[in-house]
């Protein structure tokens, strides 16, 4: 997988014929880059969405990673640029730790994995984005974390794992997240 955040950032979903009446996906906006000095012209989660965007508040975002091994793994980002953990108020702390625990509670119903992973290094990219993943006894690289080395290959692809599409996933975390603050 790769380490760093340059995912395909096309956010429009390809839907498989006859499940576009399934679920209904909340309006959202493109991803907009902030202001300065919320805005660093170096950092890459300040000028791109980062992956799939799913679901933008005035202060955060939820985005799908694209990682092939691992398709339900989702990031929470705080939308301006911070680099700790403690730059954050202990209010915003608890809005950024209620999307968190939100979208993990969408994966474990959705999903039942054998595990959720939650991590915010940003040793690759130093902005504020915690890592919330759906892991799998399957999956290539379980038990280890996802950044580690391959333990197995996965044959046929995790995306067919699943037991809830990647497109009705995602509305179903907007959904949930939505209820949290208004889209921007
Ligand atoms: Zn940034």
């Amino acid at each position: 997988m790769q380490r760093g955040l340059a995912h395909n950032t096309a956010s429009r979903y390809r839907l498989a014929p006859g499940t576009a009446r399934t679920f209904q996906l909340p309006a959202m906006p493109d991803f907009h880059p902030l202001a300065p000095p919320a805005f660093r012209p170096t950092c890459e989660l300040c000028r791109e969405a980062g992956g799939a965007l799913v679901f933008q508040s005035a202060q955060w975002r939820v985005i799908r990673a694209e990682e092939a091994a691992f398709p339900a793994f989702y990031r929470v980002v705080w939308r301006a640029h911070v680099a700790e953990w403690s730059d954050l108020s202990l209010a915003e702390q608890a809005t950024m730790m209620g999307v968190v625990g939100t979208v993990e509670r969408v994966l474990r119903e959705a999903l039942a994995p054998t595990k959720i992973n939650l991590a915010s290094l940003g040793n690759v990219v130093p902005h504020l984005h915690w890592h919330v993943i759906a892991r799998f006894d399957w999956d290539s690289h379980f038990p280890a974390p996802v950044w580690a080395a391959p333990a197995r290959e996965v044959v046929p692809a995790p995306v067919t794992r699943l037991r809830t599409s990647l497109p009705e996933l995602d509305a179903r975390v907007a959904r949930a997240v939505a209820a949290l603050g208004p889209a921007a």
